[in-house]
């Protein structure tokens, strides 16, 4: 049985209530990561996600590379972020149990690495139950002892752009690669992931309901989506 958390990553956006729908019909709970200015001046649809069920985490203020940010920024950046959402799940109405992190482009802070995982656990973010997670890999780099939520498969689809060269079909390519450089292959049997998707507007105007297409291959190929689960 291949099991898989879905994570998706930059909402707010125009279609993020229509993947949160999409998610209810379906029958799967997905960790959703905010951009903190993005949903300061757009909180409804963090407010829809969280009031239907998705549990909103930390994707930082700005949407920084924090490699690039001295650690006093830093952790601004994720002070300021929690602040809006702990705004928006005031608004939804719904009390706030689970405090996910996930660093933009997967980028851990550099030398900074280790401070920022401190300060994560310091403000007791939560960590992805990762236990079931069986690649190598994973605890090789260290990523089990993080707090931080990183991914086993992206399916990259956020490089579809007019001029990218990248298309639908490099990302079907991708789902179906049996032995990536990166991550883990998404349908090798007994597969365990934390899958990264993006809820972009640019996407959907390049392939209408894109998340739907992808997520509908997994469940016609067996994926069991469970219920993030923190430790
Ligand atoms: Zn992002």
């Amino acid at each position: 049985m291949i099991q898989a958390l879905l994570t998706i990553d930059d909402i707010p956006s125009n279609n993020t209530r229509a993947i949160v729908d999409y998610l209810n019909e379906a029958g799967i709970q997905a960790v959703m990561f905010a951009v903190g200015k993005k949903a300061e001046k757009n909180p409804d649809p963090v407010v829809y996600a969280i009031q239907h069920g998705m549990i909103v985490g930390n994707h930082g203020y700005s949407h920084p590379h924090f490699s690039e940010l001295p650690l006093a920024e830093g952790i601004r950046e994720i002070d300021r972020c929690e602040a809006v959402l702990d705004r928006a799940y005031g608004l939804a109405g719904v009390k706030r149990v689970y405090r996910p992190f996930r660093f933009p482009y997967g980028d851990k802070g550099g030398e900074n690495r280790n401070a920022l995982q401190s300060c994560l656990r310091e403000k007791g973010f939560s960590k992805v139950n990762d236990t079931q997670i069986p690649y190598a890999w994973w605890r090789e780099n260290g990523l089990d002892r993080d707090i931080d939520t990183l991914w086993t498969f992206d399916f990259a689809e956020y490089n579809i752009r007019p001029d990218s060269g990248f298309t639908m079909e490099d990302v079907w390519k991708r789902v179906r690669n049996p032995s990536p450089e990166n991550g883990a292959a998404l349908y090798a049997p007994e597969g365990r992931h934390i899958l990264l998707l993006h809820a972009h507007d640019e996407t959907d105007e390049l392939v209408p309901g894109y998340y739907r297409l992808l997520l509908n291959d997994l469940l016609k190929n067996g994926v069991q989506f469970v219920k993030p689960d923190f430790v």
